[in-house]
């Protein structure tokens, strides 16, 4: 076996309840992980760049300010800034002398009459750069500091600078507390996980348990297992299409039952009057021709009755397994149709059914004859078979411009809605089967089977009590 097929056995063999649970765990797992990764490795960066963009916004959001508001609303604008972004904020003057400043931090660098940072900073942003941004470490606390520093107005001849200070407090300690957090969080997240993937399993496996349980009764032949699929859509449909499956497979068993049934019964009425005819033959009639010519005239009528039957159980196998082609000549279809009303002239003399012929002008027809003739003989010979007691049947030709629509009608008692479906289904025979002429059960299915081959429509329909139309369409 080879290792992909190994690995797939192995895995298929694991229960869904563990596999459920895997899954959980390698979540968690991977949360855990990503946590880790953002929480402590790049904390520090994180908080860095935010407080960079912090200190970044705030001087350009002060640099607009300043061109747009009063002394007093850019006071206590600077003020809030100061507050809410954990700043030191000095605007100076164009001699560097402080007109507004705000301490937050306590320990800001730039703050304080004479210091000796701001001055040097004002002295760069005068000379050298218009815009500083610089990291540095306050040397009393150990610290890292970012300290930003711009003009205000024109930064060839400035108006003013402002001045930004803000600490980076390490995050060791905040990063060892987020661990612990992290460590109980994920020991919570995998118990959370067990109990949550032990619910779900349990409530995704129970119903497809109870459906194999039910499938496993139903392979043994047990059409009446219940398949439930209670809990949620997915199981709901398998249940209901293996429900959909066991009313078939059911329905399938019933008609073969009765197919056996039913040729069995064809075959012994006329094998028993063959062998009664027959010896009566022998022991009776031997020497009266009259007599004897009757009853060979039974046992002839009776072989053709079987050939029939077997005939038409060869053509359907033979029509289903797909091995016969097509083999499509040009006729005449009035003709042809004539020709097969024909041949019911005996039943129709003897028996009183009148097949009425409705045709069309002569048209030429491209189709496997043979094959279509008995989709005609079948259609006609149940007409007279289930017609009513007026005994007509009637047949029609209607020439279209794609094609000939043959209709075949009797006055029988119709068929039920329902029924319809299941008559061209092998095996499928009405119980108030009569038989005048031999039937099989077998006749539409090799209907079907041939129009299907032809690819033509065809179809039926039926008004209880007064009769149907059988019909299909030849196509030109
Ligand atoms: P068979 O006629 O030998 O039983 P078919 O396959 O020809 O087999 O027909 C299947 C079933 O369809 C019949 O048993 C009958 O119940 C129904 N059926 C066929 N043709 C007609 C019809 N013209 N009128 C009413 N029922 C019909």
């Amino acid at each position: 076996m080879n290792p992909i097929k190994k690995l797939q056995n192995a895995n298929s063999r694991i229960p869904l309840k563990f596999k459920i649970w895997m899954y959980f765990i390698v979540f968690t797992v991977a949360v855990f992980v990503l946590l880790w990764i953002f929480q402590i490795l790049f904390l520090e960066k994180f908080y860095e760049s935010m407080k960079t963009q912090d200190a970044s916004e705030s001087m350009d959001a002060i640099s607009e300010a300043y061109d747009k508001m009063d002394k007093t609303e850019f006071n206590s604008f600077i003020s809030k800034v100061a507050v809410d972004n954990d700043l030191c904020i000095e605007v100076l003057d164009r001699y560097g002398r402080s007109i507004f400043s705000k301490d937050v931090l306590g320990d800001c660098l730039i703050h304080g009459k004479e210091n000796r940072t701001r001055v040097y900073i004002v002295n760069i942003l005068q000379s050298e750069d218009k815009i500083i941004r610089y990291k540095i470490k306050n040397t009393r606390t150990n610290y890292d500091m970012l300290l930003f520093g711009c003009t205000l107005g024109d930064p060839e001849n400035p108006s003013g600078f402002i001045l930004i200070n803000s600490a980076l407090v390490p995050v060791g300690s905040t990063a060892s507390i987020i661990k612990r957090q992290l460590m109980l969080i994920t020991a919570i997240l995998i118990i959370v996980a067990f109990v949550i993937s032990l619910f779900l399993s349990k409530r995704i496996a129970r119903p497809i348990t109870g459906i194999t349980r039910s499938a496993e009764r139903l392979a043994k032949g047990d059409f009446d297992t219940r398949f439930e699929g209670k809990g949620y859509l997915e199981a709901k449909q398998l249940a209901d299409t293996l429900t959909y499956a066991e009313k078939e497979l059911s329905r399938v068993d019933t008609m073969q039952r009765d197919l056996i049934a039913n040729v069995s019964h064809d075959l012994r009425t006329p094998l028993t009057m063959l062998k009664a005819y027959a010896e009566m033959i022998r022991d009776l009639s031997g020497d009266n021709p009259v007599k004897r010519n009757e009853h060979l005239e039974i046992i002839i009528n009776e072989t053709d009755r079987l050939s029939l039957l077997v005939n038409d159980i060869l053509d359907l196998s033979k029509l289903e397994s797909g091995k016969q082609k097509l083999n499509p000549s040009e006729f005449e279809i009035k003709g042809k149709m004539m020709e097969i009303i024909d041949r019911f002239s005996g039943i129709s003399e003897k028996k009183g059914y009148h097949i009425n012929f409705e045709p069309d002008e002569e048209r030429m027809v491209v189709c496997d004859v043979v094959k279509i003739e008995q989709v005609i003989y079948n259609l006609i010979n149940n007409a007279i078979n289930y017609t009513g007691a007026d005994k007509q049947v009637y047949v029609r030709q209607k020439n279209l411009e794609d094609g000939v629509l043959i209709e075949i009608e009797d006055t029988g008692d119709g068929i039920e809605e329902d029924k319809i479906k299941l008559i061209f289904d092998k095996y499928y025979r009405s119980e108030n089967h009569k038989r005048e002429v031999v039937g099989t059960g077998l006749g539409l299915s090799i209907v079907k089977a041939v129009l299907k081959m032809h690819n033509y429509d065809y179809g039926v329909r039926s008004v209880i009590g007064k009769g149907s139309i059988f019909w299909f369409k030849i196509k030109t």
